[in-house]
């Protein structure tokens, strides 16, 4: 592994200040005292700091002569669990942890603002540095775009510390590398009455059963089978007593797709199967089908540019992640300009079994953070080549 050797020098300040994130972890749109130690640490460079964006959110604008401008984004947010560590840097606000990572995301960043600021004689151009708040479900980054934050560049970058892979190693890929991640919510409404008499009724729970069974039929029979997708019904409520027939029932989960044609296949499907089963057994199906993160899509050209910065960094070891039907933020900027969302190997070697994501005992192997802010500076001096 070749750490940067302008990372090097900040490699215990980068661990330092992820330590003392991961002490203060804050939900999504609350992460003031985190906002604050970003400010505080830009300082120290040459810098303009716009805050707040996004309401918690830091923009940093690195300026450095004519040229290209770019973006490099971490986010920022904890989740509410609690930790359960014997970790010196354990989470110190109880019932919220950095179980995602986020916390080495930041301390990357800032790594990377300090070597890039101090290298300015290798690049020209501009760097817009993206603090942004509340990936974890209430996409901080559309809030981000809509406040200007990406105005001006024209590519962006952002990574994920990845416990499923190895420390030492960056995984990259051209095309969608995160899910869609939709929510469905549905309501059968028949009509009740007594179980001895189905034929003076619309028995929900039978319709619900019938319907249950029907999406499933849209991922293996509708969905290409080289496309991936995925529909799970995660909860199913109704019924009164055994000798009554239900009028309601209520099923709630989620759907998943790479690619946006697969996705909106699968909203068709789902309504046309929701309007098919309720017409075949004289029910009303009532399908709610709300957004969430849209595929998190890498261009072809800015993937070769991210696997040539971290080739210098790990050598061979730039492979493909380990694909995740998750949805990520990231998706959003990716549809407004070029760019690649790549994975920071962080799981200690000889871990076993490896700590998922959102695990309450979520740690990773902070030497992960030197490379990751070494990948995010080779991209910076290679896009932007003086
Ligand atoms: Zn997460
Ligand atoms: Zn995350």
């Amino acid at each position: 592994v070749k750490i940067h050797p302008k990372v090097a020098e900040e490699a215990a300040r980068i661990v330092s200040i992820r330590r003392r994130l991961h002490q203060q972890p804050e939900l999504s749109f609350q992460e003031h005292g985190t906002a604050k130690l970003i400010v505080e640490e830009l300082r120290g460079a040459r810098v303009d700091v716009r805050h707040p964006v996004a309401r918690t959110g830091v923009v940093a604008t690195m300026q450095n002569g004519d040229g290209p401008c770019i973006a490099l984004r971490a986010d920022m947010d904890a989740l509410p669990i609690t930790e359960s560590s014997n970790a010196p840097y354990k989470s110190q606000n109880e019932g919220v942890m950095h179980a995602c990572g986020h916390d080495g995301h930041v301390a990357m960043l800032l790594g990377a603002v300090r070597a890039l600021d101090a290298l300015r004689s290798e690049w020209r151009g501009t760097i817009k540095f993206l603090f942004q708040p509340a990936e974890e479900g209430h996409a901080g980054a559309v809030s981000m775009i809509e406040d200007g934050a990406l105005e001006g560049a024209a590519a962006a970058f952002g990574a994920h510390l990845w416990n499923f892979q190895d420390v030492g190693t960056v995984g990259v890929r051209a095309g969608p590398v995160m899910a869609a991640a939709d929510r469905v919510t549905i309501n059968v409404r028949g009509r009740g009455g007594h179980g001895a008499a189905p034929h003076q009724a619309v028995d929900a729970i039978m319709v619900a059963g019938h319907l249950l069974v029907a999406l499933q039929s849209i991922v293996s029979r509708s969905v290409d089978p080289l496309d991936s997708a995925v529909i799970s019904i995660g909860e199913l409520r109704g019924g009164y007593g055994y000798n009554i027939i239900a009028d309601d029932v209520f099923l709630r989960g989620t759907a998943r797709a790479y690619r946006e044609e697969v996705r909106q296949l699968l909203r068709r499907r789902l309504g046309e199967v929701c309007e098919g089963v309720g017409r075949t057994f004289g029910a009303k199906i009532e399908l709610e089908y709300r957004d969430g993160y849209p595929p998190t899509v890498n261009d072809a050209a800015m993937t070769d540019v991210v696997r040539r910065a971290a080739g210098r960094v790990v050598g061979e070891a730039v492979g493909e992640p380990y694909m995740s039907m998750g949805g990520e933020d990231m998706a959003y900027y990716l549809r407004r300009v070029p760019g690649c969302f790549f994975f920071v190997g962080s799981s200690p070697l000889g871990a076993s079994p490896r700590i998922p994501h959102h695990h309450p005992s979520f740690d990773f192997d902070e030497a992960a953070l030197g490379i990751g802010a070494s990948v995010f500076v080779n991209i910076a001096l290679d896009m932007l080549r003086a």
